[in-house]
């Protein structure tokens, strides 16, 4: 059974997505990290972010892995390229405001799709990104679009920025949010775009325990109804 969360930047996907996962014994899928990987590995090769032909190469060529496991009763996800750990630096601002930029290179997201559908046959996962529910899973038994107001999704990015010792502001983060969220749905080729059967839930008023209990109800009658 594949879960589709899509939703745009800092919605709470990925903190939902992985809570999800450990309570229902699912694999997790970070597709996001994925995007955030080619740019890294753009960044240090000093790719030309206008070359779509090497970007797209990078991309067929990238050998991204995941490693889970489980810290004080949470999900922890490490991103690995190349057998390197780059889960902190594929966060680091100059990823994100870069990010957007490969995402829409057509031949970027026809390498990192062939890969997510690897990934996931023949197991139960919780998928988050953009284009999951309308695009990579479009037969997703259960399909989620979370939201929140632009001013929340940058207070809850900058908590987490924060917590890792970085400080930037809430109004930078807001601009950078809502640039990357206006790419991010108006490029051509599957835009962040909520599927029309998929269920919305605002997260700007609720806790993340109220988000994942609205969830596990909805997978519930989904497996209740077949
Ligand atoms: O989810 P996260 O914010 O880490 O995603 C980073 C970027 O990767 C997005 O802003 C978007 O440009 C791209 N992305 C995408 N399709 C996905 C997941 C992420 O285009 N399925």
């Amino acid at each position: 059974m594949i879960i589709a969360i899509d939703g745009p930047a800092a919605s709470g996907k990925s903190t939902v997505s992985k809570e999800i996962a450990k309570r229902l014994g699912y694999e997790y899928l970070d597709t996001g990290a994925m995007y955030r990987t080619v740019t890294w590995q753009a960044i240090q090769n000093k790719v030309d972010f206008s070359n779509e032909a090497a970007l797209s190469v990078l991309a067929r060529n990238v050998r991204i892995s995941f490693k889970e496991n489980c810290e004080d009763g949470k999900l922890k996800v490490r991103t690995y390229l190349d057998g390197i750990n780059v889960t902190e630096e594929i966060r680091l601002p100059k990823v994100s405001n870069y990010v957007s930029l490969v995402a829409k290179v057509p031949g970027v997201r026809k390498a990192l799709v062939e890969t997510q559908r690897k990934l996931a046959v023949g197991k139960d996962v919780v998928v988050e990104g953009r284009d999951i529910g309308t695009c990579v899973f479009s037969d997703a038994k259960v399909k989620i679009f979370l939201n929140a107001s632009g001013k929340e999704r940058a207070r809850r990015r900058c908590l987490e920025l924060k917590n890792k010792g970085h400080e930037v502001s809430i109004s930078s983060l807001e601009r950078e949010i809502i640039s990357r969220d206006t790419k991010d749905s108006t490029r051509k080729n599957s835009p962040l775009l909520k599927a029309s059967d998929a269920h919305v839930i605002d997260t700007t008023q609720k806790s993340i325990e109220e988000v994942v209990e609205e969830i596990l109800k909805i997978i519930e009658d989904k497996k209740i109804d077949e």
